[in-house]
């Protein structure tokens, strides 16, 4: 599985390109503001996307995606999504089909086939803590409760052998190669989570001083010494989300744009 990092900020940033990233080419993680502006920086197109997850519905994890699916959509002419009438896999929490629609009437007249288009191209699966499905390219998602001030998942991903059954939701945990908190302040899911077998774990750190609503660098690194873990090597832990450019604080590396992991 490949990770590639498109952002790293959080909603408070001094003008980093926002969180998101892409597994094996073909999964967006979050439609931040500025995704269009991140997946040309990387060389990517919308197009290659066939499935998106989104965290939680802050704005800075999807108020791109009505600009996202437009070109998602209709890039390539003859050869668009639009004109082949491919289907785009979207994941999130409960409601997020619901806000999506709302965020693509503001952004554009109703009259516009786009929405009926979204209606018909996009299908919306919301997902609850627990739950893993099957994802394209032998991969599968799980998903955990975060503790943040809207409902919001972490991503927990693993790939799965030519017809192999998804795994339980008491296994998948241990089964993951990456995890990818999304926001929340420090609890004991995030022990949940720096225990698991995952290769890759990228956590928010927006919280550069303990505020109760991000993790900080600190809390994290506490938490991963109580579980008797070491990012010295600075290959397993890592942070994102950040409020401004740094590279890192004390052990604890931060994600840069354009970073490339291979897991598993
Ligand atoms: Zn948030």
């Amino acid at each position: 599985m490949t990770i590639k990092i498109l952002g790293n900020g959080g909603f408070y940033n001094e003008g980093l390109p926002y969180n998101a990233m892409a597994i094996d080419g073909h999964v967006l993680v979050e439609t931040p503001p500025d995704i269009l502006q991140s997946l040309m920086q990387h060389r990517m197109s919308p197009t290659q996307m066939d499935t998106v997850f989104i965290s939680h519905i802050h704005g800075d994890h999807c108020f791109g995606f009505p600009f996202f699916f437009f070109n998602w959509l209709y890039w390539g002419e003859a050869d668009s999504h639009s004109r082949r009438g491919s289907r785009l896999v979207v994941i999130g929490p409960q409601g997020l089909a619901g806000h999506l629609r709302e965020l693509m009437h503001l952004a554009i007249p109703p009259e516009h086939q786009y929405l009926r288009d979204f209606d018909q191209q996009v299908q919306i699966v919301e997902i609850d803590e627990d739950d893993v499905v099957p994802v394209k390219g032998n991969l599968w998602f799980g998903f955990r409760r975060t503790a943040h001030s809207l409902p919001t998942f972490s991503l927990i991903a693993g790939e799965r052998g030519q017809g192999a059954a998804l795994p339980s939701s008491s296994e998948y945990l241990q089964k993951a190669l990456f995890i990818y908190s999304s926001d929340t302040s420090m609890f004991e899911g995030v022990r949940v989570l720096l225990g698991s077998g995952a290769k890759l774990i990228l956590c928010d750190t927006n919280g550069e001083k303990e505020n109760g609503v991000h993790m900080s660098p600190q809390e994290l690194l506490a938490a991963a010494a109580a579980q008797g873990l070491s990012c010295a090597d600075g290959e397993r832990l890592r942070g994102i989300h950040m409020s401004r450019k740094m590279e890192r604080v004390g052990e604890l590396r931060f994600v840069q744009p354009g970073e490339e992991f291979n897991v598993g």
